[in-house]
């Protein structure tokens, strides 16, 4: 692995690339996966690269989602095995989650890669892997639509971080509460879901264990009130509004000292 100097100033985001091709390497990650981390990517830097308000409210309302569920799954794909392995697992424990291995480009090579890097993280019990994945979603052309019959065609709350606008449009259409992870706020998997958290995935998972086990402590009612107050539309608004603030301003900072011949340091 290239050796990234701990001083620079985009660290944090090299190494989670570096992560990402080590683990395309493995065959873990799909060569398209590294694409649709770019347009993510492209999005963070839109957002200051730091999770916002609105998301850390997303995120409490998932997190009571899935513990008031009472057939939680999160879906697992390449690029969310490479980046959170370990928190994924942390988070499905948790919350009872069972993890189900979902690919929108599946082989079977895959989809054991995936596994071994879950299981390597802790997980006892992966779904989905191989001939498990007997059952379809109707409406769906994709590969995608293979799934299990004992977790996402059963279940009643699931996670899709990262996920493709057609699955979310045909999981919700099934009547299931689908929580997205997803930094484009405009993408029609955060559009369409129940619960969109419009963060990182290196970011939002480790805080999604942290607010599962404060949650947990103070048990279901809470959740209730979590979920009751809790209004998706408004909140991905709320995440629009913060990226064409931030523009705004830092258009107005450049008008500024474009007219004092100054440096606008981003
Ligand atoms: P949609 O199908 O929902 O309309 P899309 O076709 O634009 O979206 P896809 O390629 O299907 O995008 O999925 C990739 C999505 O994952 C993108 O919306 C991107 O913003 C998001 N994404 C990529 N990397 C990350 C990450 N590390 N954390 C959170 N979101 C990410
Ligand atoms: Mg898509």
């Amino acid at each position: 692995m290239t050796k990234i100097p701990p001083e620079h100033p985009r660290v944090v985001s090299l190494r989670t690339r570096e992560k990402l091709i080590e683990q395309y390497d493995k065959g873990v990650v799909a060569p398209a996966g590294l694409i649709a981390h770019g347009r993510g990517e492209a999005f963070d830097y839109l957002l200051g690269e730091k999770t916002t308000e609105p998301a850390l409210r997303a995120m409490e309302a998932a997190v009571a989602a899935l513990l008031t569920a009472e057939k939680p799954v999160i879906s697992v794909n390449g690029n969310v095995a490479a980046l959170a392995a370990e928190d994924i697992v942390e988070l499905s424990q948790a919350t009872c989650a069972k993890i189900e291995v979902n690919l929108f480009y599946r082989s079977l090579e895959r989809e054991k890669a995936i596994r071994e890097l879950l299981e390597k993280a802790g997980a006892r019990a992966i779904l989905g892997v191989g001939e498990d994945a007997s059952a379809r979603i109707p409406e769906l052309g994709s590969e995608r639509r293979r799934v299990d019959p004992h977790g996402i065609l059963v279940a009643d709350v699931i996670l899709v971080p990262l996920e493709d606008g057609d699955r979310t449009e045909a999981l919700v259409k099934m009547g299931k509460k689908v929580i997205a992870i997803d930094l484009n706020p405009l993408s029609r998997t955060a559009q369409k879901a129940s619960i969109t958290i419009v963060d990182n995935i290196v970011r939002a998972a480790p805080k999604l264990v942290e607010i599962a086990k404060e949650l947990e402590e103070d048990g279901k009612k809470n959740c209730k009130k979590i979920l009751a107050n809790f209004d998706n539309k408004k909140n991905l608004s709320e995440s629009i509004a913060l990226i064409n603030e931030r523009l705004s301003n830092i258009a107005k900072e450049r008008k500024h000292l474009t007219l004092r011949g100054g440096q606008l340091d981003l």
